[in-house]
């Protein structure tokens, strides 16, 4: 029976997105900035979290992908360095990364080989490194 209104009730709604998490965390560090620091963070904090709310039950759909496609815009480059840095961080001991110095693509190579010739994968010029 609370079930069945439940789902009446969510049916047709946004749900929850990649932008909500977001705004959850910004909303848990803020606050927590906030408690510390400077108290009027706690209400932009409050802020993120009534947007979040509002963006899951909301029936605008398009409105809400909208904003997601916007997020991702700034998003999706900024998890991608993270993920690499997390990358980088895990093979750190048997990885040197370094960039090309022609086209700045990023490249690695195995630890420990001494001076080495690299050629980029991307632009195919030739390189010396360290590894
Ligand atoms: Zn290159």
């Amino acid at each position: 029976m609370w079930y069945q209104k439940l789902q009446r009730f969510l049916y047709g709604r946004y749900g929850t997105d990649q932008l909500n998490l977001f705004l959850l965390v910004l909303g848990l560090v803020l606050s927590l900035i906030g408690s510390l620091w400077f108290w009027p963070l706690v209400f932009v904090a409050n802020g993120a979290y009534i947007y979040a709310l509002f963006r899951t039950f909301s029936r605008n759909l398009p409105a809400r992908q909208r904003e997601y496609a916007f997020f991702l815009r700034f998003w999706g480059p900024a998890a991608g360095w993270f993920r690499l840095q997390k990358l980088k961080w895990s093979q750190r001991k048997s990885y040197k990364y370094f960039k090309c110095p022609h086209c700045r693509q990023q490249l690695r190579a195995p630890r420990g080989r001494g001076k080495i010739q690299v050629t980029c994968q991307k632009c195919r010029s030739v390189f010396q490194t360290k590894t």
